[in-house]
C-alpha cells in the first residue's frame, strides 16, 4: 500500500491541493490532525480530506474550534485565529471534528498529535520526549505532528533515541528499530523552508519518504486578509516560520 501522511493542515486549502496534486494516487490517506486553524479556508479542507477517505486524529486547534479546549490556551494571534474558525465551522465540519481523538491506533500505527505521552500539547522534539513517546507506545511506527517541523525518532537499545531533522528528498525505512516519525506542516511549515511537507509511506517497502512542494502562497496571504486574519499569521508563510 502506498499511504499519503499529512498534518497540520491549519485550513490552507492552496497547500492541501497542491500537496494532493503532487502525491499522485494513493491507496490511504492519514492526517495527524490541526486540519484548521490559523487559516482562511477550514470547511473546505475538512471536506476535501474527507472526500479522499481521510483516517484522522484531532490537533489542539481541532480542538479549540469545537471547544473541546479553550481558545484562552493559545498565544494571542492563535487565539484570534481559533475564535475566528469556531465562528466559520459549518455544522458539518464541528460534528465531524467531535468524532476525533487526540490519540488513535489505526491499521497497527499509533496516531498521535504531539506526542503520545501528551497528544493534545507535547512538542516530540527532543530524544527526551521521543524516548517517553517510544515507553508509552505499543506499536512499531507512531506517528506524530504538532511541531510542523519534519523529524524521524529512532529508538535505540542506549535508551537515547537517535533525532533527526528531515529535509525535502530525504527518505528512511521501517527496519528493525521501531520509530516515531513526522511529515511536517502541509500548511504551516516552519522549519524555515516555506513549502508545504508531507510524507508518503510505502508499506511493502517500508519507505518513508519526505517531501515538499511549493504552493501559492501569495493567494492563501491574500485571502488571510480579506477575511481580516492576523498579520503575523499571514507573514510567517513567506518564511516557513
Ligand atoms: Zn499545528
Amino acid at each position: 500500500m502506498r499511504i499519503g501522511v499529512v498534518s497540520d493542515i491549519h485550513s490552507n486549502l492552496t497547500a492541501l491541493l497542491t500537496v494532493l496534486d503532487d502525491m499522485g494516487p494513493v491507496d490511504a490517506l492519514w492526517c495527524l490532525g490541526d486540519f484548521v486553524g490559523y487559516g482562511p479556508w477550514p470547511n473546505e479542507c475538512i471536506e476535501l480530506l474527507r472526500e479522499r477517505g481521510v483516517q484522522a486524529i484531532a490537533g489542539n486547534h481541532d480542538l479549540a474550534a469545537i471547544g473541546t479546549i479553550s481558545s484562552e490556551e493559545f498565544n494571542g494571534d492563535a487565539a484570534i485565529a481559533a475564535e475566528w474558525t469556531a465562528d466559520a465551522l459549518t455544522p458539518e465540519s464541528r460534528a465531524y471534528l467531535l468524532t476525533l481523538e487526540p490519540m488513535a491506533e489505526i491499521e497497527g500505527v499509533t496516531f498521535a498529535h504531539g506526542s503520545p505521552r501528551e497528544p493534545v500539547w507535547e512538542y516530540m522534539l527532543s530524544a527526551g520526549t521521543a524516548a517517553a513517546g517510544f515507553e508509552t507506545i505499543s506499536t512499531d511506527l507512531c506517528l506524530v505532528g504538532h511541531t510542523h517541523i519534519p523529524s524521524l525518532f529512532t529508538e535505540h537499545e542506549s535508551g537515547v533515541p537517535q533525532v533527526s531533522y528531515m529535509a525535502g528528498g530525504s527518505s528512511s525505512a521501517v527496519d528493525t528499530a521501531r520509530l516515531i516519525v513526522n511529515p511536517g506542516s502541509v500548511g504551516q511549515p516552519r522549519d524555515r523552508d516555506p513549502r508545504a511537507a508531507y510524507l508518503v509511506f510505502d508499506t511493502e517497502t517500508g519507505e518513508l519518504a519526505w517531501r515538499r512542494v511549493d504552493y501559492d502562497i501569495a493567494k492563501v496571504q491574500k485571502r488571510m486578509e480579506k477575511v481580516g486574519l492576523p498579520r503575523f499569521l499571514i507573514e510567517r508563510l513567506t518564511y516557513g516560520v
